[in-house]
């Protein structure tokens, strides 16, 4: 991936340029961002102009080095990355050899994904992902290796605070002194799980998300309709992965099905709340998590219909209706409690809790806050 094909991030991308053009990069970085920050492909982007023979003010992508790093298979790259099911597979050669080629392929074809993505993309089992301590040794003895075609050696790794904590203890001391002609790029988007120790040994290179006009402007580049575009936009709050995953998931119901829940709530209509725990445990598992998403942007949406804000005014006209409805019901303190039901309800959710179960739960406790 080169620099020109991430969109947005001018600022981060000339820092980290100029720092290679004044031979003053870190050895050891930790690229930092929120869920949905397009720091795994900022790394990869920099590992291509690390390695390119032909650098300008992007890496060239026809030299030799290019045509490997644009296929992720530079032999002076090197990834690390969790997985689930290593111990189910008896030949740990032949897997780790598949997952390499998964890997490069979800690369490739989702530059943006996250996680989840990725476990879903190798087919990964519905468990917590991590990066083993055999990794650790792994990574401790490939860098002990000189380079094989590149000047330097670019190491990247992605959700480090999915470590082992020995696997973290073993790559401490690398980190402290790293090899020469080695980076260590770590990739996280939780920032706040990393061992405070590894993050006091990198250089921490902040990367936001994506501003609307940015996501807005890729997605019209994609051909998506000026209209949904800016809806979608709206929906994704800089999370330039989950719009475009949202352009192929039905969202149009949301809002219907939103508002209907909503009511059902309110009136404590507990047979309409059954039925709508059935529909929504019937949603494929993205449809149930934009869906909550939905949910919680539009409790944003009251708040700030209740602060007078005109940010309503992106909604589309029957969700604006209904949010001008609603609000006369809620309050902030109600508006609060809702958005942390959701929030918390999201969080079981992505561990894979009972959809059912997590949305009854969730609407019984919304009706008593809702309507006391
Ligand atoms: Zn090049």
């Amino acid at each position: 991936m080169k620099f020109s094909a991430v969109p947005g991030l001018s600022a981060v991308k000339s820092l980290l340029i100029e720092s290679v053009r004044n031979e003053h990069a870190a050895h050891a970085q930790l690229f930092a961002g929120a869920e949905g920050a397009l720091n795994l492909p900022l790394a990869l982007a920099y590992a291509t102009y690390l390695h390119c023979q032909q650098k300008g003010d992007d890496a060239c992508g026809t030299c030799a080095a290019c045509s490997k790093s644009l296929k992720y298979i530079h032999p002076d790259t090197h990834f690390v990355f969790p997985v689930n099911n290593i111990k189910n597979d008896k030949d740990e050669e032949r897997f780790k050899a598949e997952i390499l080629k998964s890997w490069r392929a979800f690369l490739t074809e989702q530059p943006f994904g996250n996680l989840s993505d990725w476990i879903g993309y190798y087919g990964g089992e519905d468990k917590q992902a991590f990066i083993s301590r055999d990794e650790s040794r792994e990574i401790i003895k490939t860098l002990s290796l000189k380079p094989f075609e590149s000047p330097v050696k670019v190491m990247i790794i992605w959700q480090p605070e999915l470590m082992h904590p020995s696997a973290a203890n073993g790559i401490l001391k690398i980190l402290e002194e790293p090899a020469p002609h080695t980076y260590f790029i770590l990739v996280t988007n939780a920032a706040d799980q990393l061992l405070p120790t590894i993050i006091s040994r990198t250089q921490i290179i902040s990367v936001p998300l994506l501003h609307d006009s940015e996501v807005q402007s890729y997605l019209t580049d994609q051909s998506v309709e000026q209209k949904k575009a800016s809806h979608l936009t709206q929906l994704a709050e800089g999370n330039l992965n989950l719009a475009l995953k949202l352009i192929d998931n039905e969202e149009d119901d949301h809002a219907q099905r939103f508002a209907e829940w909503m009511r059902a709530c309110f009136k404590k209509n507990f047979a309409g709340l059954v039925t709508l725990s059935d529909e929504y445990h019937n949603l494929d598992k993205l449809g149930q998590r934009n869906m909550m998403q939905y949910s919680m942007n539009m409790i944003r949406e009251v708040l700030m219909q209740k602060s007078g804000a005109t940010a309503i005014q992106r909604l589309q006209c029957e969700e604006r209706k209904f949010i001008q409805d609603f609000s006369k019901v809620m309050d902030v303190r109600k508006i609060e409690q809702a958005y942390r039901l959701l929030n918390d309800a999201s969080y079981h959710l992505e561990r894979n809790g009972s959809a059912k179960m997590i949305f009854m739960d969730l609407s019984l406790q919304l009706a008593r806050v809702i309507n006391p």
